[in-house]
C-alpha cells in the first residue's frame, strides 16, 4: 500500500548531541547580551542559542546563507522558532563571537531574547491569500525598520509580541498580542450572480457566514447577504469567489492591544480593540508605523518595569489608556451586536 503521509521526522534525529545528551537536565537559562541564551545543564554542560531576525517569507538563497553558517559554527544546528526567528545552536563556546562577527559582518540583526520586541508574528498577506484586506509582510517590514532598535536591545519594561494578521480571520497570534495589528474589510461581499449560480456550491456559502446573513436567492439561483447582519469577515469569499470582498477604497487596518498568551504573573489576556481604522496606505503605511511606535514609546514610559502591556493597561485603567495615548474613545470601541453594520467589535469587557 502507498503511504501518502509521511509526517515530520521524528525530532530526535535532528537535535544536536548536546541537548540529546541533556535531555530533561537543563537547569537554568541566562542572557549574558541581547540575543544570545544560555543553557546550562546538570552535567555542567553549555548550548548557546544565537537569536536573528527573519523575514517570515523568506528565499532560498536566505536559508542557504543561514544553512551556511550553520555549517560553519554550529555542527549545521539552527533552528526557526514558532515566531520566525531562526536561532543559531553553537555548542563550542570558542566559536560563539566568531559566529557573532559573522552575523554581524553580514548585516543579521540579533536580538529578539529578554525585555525586547521578538520576532512579529505575521499571516500570509498579498502574497498568498485570497482575503487580505492588507498585506502583512509589508506591514512588518515598515513597522520593523523603525523599531529594529527594540529588538536589538533589552531596554523595554517587558517583552513586547508583536502580529499582524490581514484580515479578522486572523490567522496569526492577533487575538493575544501586545499590540496586534489587523486588516479590515468595511464592505459587504459584491456578489456576482452569474458566478455563484454556475460555480458556487450555495448551501455551502451559506452555511459559512458566522453570522446568519446570507440566504438564497432562488430567482437568480444565487444568494444574498443580509447587509445589516454582516460583518465583514470574507468567510463566504472563502467558500466561493463569486462573493468578492476585498476592496481598495474600504478595507483598512485596525490596531488591538494588552493580549499575551503567558501565564507569568497574570492570566493570560486577549487583545482588545484601541484604533478602530487606519488607511491602507502601502507601500510603507506610514500611518500604522507612527501609531504602532507611538504605542510602544507611550508603554514604555509608563509602565513597570516587568509590566507587560495589558498588565499596564488593567492598572491604570482604559480610560487613562485612552488619555495617555491621546487616541480618541468612539462608538467603536463599544461592544454591541447592533453596531455590526458600523463597528468591529471587541469583547464584552470592553467598557469604562
Ligand atoms: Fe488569509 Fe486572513 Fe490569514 Fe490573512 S489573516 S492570511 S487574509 S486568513
Ligand atoms: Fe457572512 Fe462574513 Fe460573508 Fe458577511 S462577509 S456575508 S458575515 S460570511
Amino acid at each position: 500500500m502507498a503511504r501518502t503521509d509521511f509526517g515530520p521526522p521524528d525530532y530526535r534525529q535532528m537535535i544536536p548531541p548536546v541537548i540529546a545528551r541533556n535531555y530533561g537536565k537543563w537547569k537554568y537559562h541566562t542572557i549574558p547580551q541581547p540575543g544570545v541564551l544560555k543553557h546550562v545543564s546538570e552535567s555542567g554542560e553549555v548550548l548557546y542559542s544565537v537569536r536573528i531576525a527573519s523575514a517570515r517569507l523568506v528565499s532560498t538563497d536566505f536559508i542557504q546563507e543561514i544553512c551556511d553558517i550553520a555549517d560553519k559554527y554550529c555542527d549545521g544546528y539552527l533552528r526557526f522558532t514558532t515566531r520566525h526567528n531562526v536561532e543559531f545552536l553553537v555548542s563550542d563556546e570558542t566559536k560563539l563571537q566568531p559566529l557573532l562577527d559573522e552575523l554581524k559582518s553580514r548585516n543579521f540583526l540579533v536580538g529578539g531574547t529578554g525585555n525586547a520586541i521578538s520576532n512579529v508574528v505575521h499571516t500570509q498577506g498579498w502574497v498568498h491569500c485570497h482575503t487580505p484586506a492588507t498585506d502583512a509582510s509589508g506591514i512588518v517590514k515598515s513597522m520593523m525598520d523603525e523599531l529594529h532598535g527594540y529588538f536589538t536591545t533589552m531596554k523595554l519594561p517587558a517583552r513586547l509580541r508583536l502580529a499582524v494578521a490581514c484580515c479578522v480571520n486572523m490567522c496569526g497570534a492577533c487575538h493575544c498580542s501586545d499590540i496586534a495589528i489587523v486588516g479590515i474589510h468595511r464592505a459587504v461581499p459584491r456578489i456576482n450572480h452569474e458566478g455563484v449560480a454556475k460555480a458556487c456550491e450555495i448551501p455551502s456559502v451559506i452555511a459559512a457566514c458566522p453570522t446568519g446573513a446570507i440566504r438564497p436567492n432562488p430567482k437568480l439561483k444565487s444568494v444574498e447577504v443580509i447587509k445589516e447582519k454582516c460583518m465583514y469577515c470574507g468567510n463566504c469569499y472563502t467558500m466561493c469567489p463569486s462573493m468578492e470582498i476585498q476592496d481598495a477604497e474600504n478595507d483598512g487596518i485596525s490596531i488591538w492591544v494588552g493580549g499575551k498568551v503567558s501565564n507569568a504573573r497574570t492570566a493570560p489576556k486577549f487583545s482588545r480593540l484601541a484604533i478602530p481604522y487606519l488607511p491602507n496606505n502601502p507601500p510603507r503605511w506610514p500611518e500604522v508605523t507612527d501609531a504602532v511606535k507611538h504605542l510602544v514609546e507611550v508603554w514604555a514610559a509608563h509602565a513597570k518595569p516587568g509590566e507587560r502591556m495589558g498588565e499596564w493597561i488593567d492598572r491604570i485603567g482604559w480610560e487613562r489608556f485612552f488619555k495617555l495615548t491621546g487616541l480618541p474613545f468612539t462608538d467603536k470601541h463599544i461592544d454591541d451586536f447592533n453596531f455590526a453594520p458600523t463597528t468591529f467589535r471587541s469583547t464584552t469587557q470592553f467598557r469604562f
